[in-house]
């Protein structure tokens, strides 16, 4: 059986939901439904409890927010693969490779003509 940990000689009916020491019914701090040893040690649990579920909030907000950007990145590779298909489908290889490389060229001819 447990001591009240002030109270050495008194059995504890309780303990403090913090540091569970063991308290008597002298010993008893309640605050907001919980007992505590005293109220500094009741202030630090809500203190912790406060951070904790704060910290919890915001990871849930980034594994949320980076669902959200996975599932755009896996959108957006669908669309550029069912675009490739479908240039490759109506034009064949060979005229998609033309098309890129030209298209390619193109972009750095213009590039360096406009720097010159
Ligand atoms: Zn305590
Ligand atoms: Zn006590």
């Amino acid at each position: 059986m447990a001591y009240c940990f002030r109270h050495t000689d008194t059995v504890a009916v309780s303990r403090c939901h913090n540091c569970l020491k063991p308290l008597c019914s002298d010993c008893i701090v309640n605050i907001k439904d919980h007992k505590f040893c005293s109220a500094d040690c009741g202030k630090k649990y809500f203190q912790f409890k406060e951070k904790k579920e704060k910290h919890l909030a915001s990871s849930r907000f980034y594994r949320v927010r980076n669902l959200v950007f996975r599932s755009i990145y896996k959108i957006a590779t669908l669309v550029i693969i069912a675009i490739l298909i479908y240039i490759i489908y109506t034009r064949g290889w060979i005229g998609t490779i033309r098309e890129i490389i030209t298209g390619w060229m193109g972009a750095i001819y213009e590039t360096i003509t406009n720097l010159l």
